[in-house]
């Protein structure tokens, strides 16, 4: 994904007021592998109750010329998570719906976003299943030892393009008063 800047990120959070823009903690921008990113999750160092994604948000129909790459018309969308109290029970397993791993359910929580604008402010909340250590996009890239060495620059774009799609569908329902 293209870069982000602080100043991005605080201005483009569309579902928390004001306050907690100004008071999200960041993570280290600097450090971060942009190019091999989808998306940036992070927790909140001083507020362990809160987590942050942010992504570039294609408009729709928009056509990439390659997956890692915007279309130039990509607005910034930051998006507050909550995130659960309590630890998940260790016997199960989860998939995270970005990435589609199955992974112990101690490593996929439920997070829950509160919607943007007024329903967001009447309490409506959108659920989803995510990589507690929002790694998706390094797993996608991962090789799988069983993909064919010719094939698996298509496969990782297969699997870049349906976790990019997901994200679109997620954000959406934050984003949609209904
Ligand atoms: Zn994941």
């Amino acid at each position: 994904m293209k870069p982000m800047t602080e100043a991005i990120i605080r201005s483009s959070l569309i579902n928390a007021g004001d306050d907690i823009a100004a008071q999200m903690t960041m993570p280290g921008l600097h450090e971060i592998m942009w190019e091999s990113r989808d998306f940036l999750g992070w927790r909140d160092a001083r507020a362990p109750q809160r987590a942050y994604l942010c992504y570039w948000r294609e408009p729709p129909g928009a056509t990439r010329v390659r997956a890692d790459a915007t279309s130039g018309e990509a607005t910034p969308v930051t998006l507050m998570l909550r995130v659960p109290n309590g630890r998940p029970r260790a016997d199960r397993l989860a998939i995270c719906a970005l990435c589609g791993t199955q992974q112990p359910a101690q490593q996929v929580r439920l997070f829950t976003a509160p919607k943007s604008g007024p329903a967001g402010e009447a309490g409506s909340t959108v659920g989803t299943y995510l990589c507690d250590d929002f790694s998706c996009s390094l797993t996608i890239r991962a090789t799988p030892a069983h993909e064919l060495q010719a094939d698996l620059g298509s496969h990782i774009q297969r699997r870049i393009e349906r976790l990019r799609a997901r994200l679109d569908g997620f954000a959406g329902y934050v984003i949609s008063s209904e």
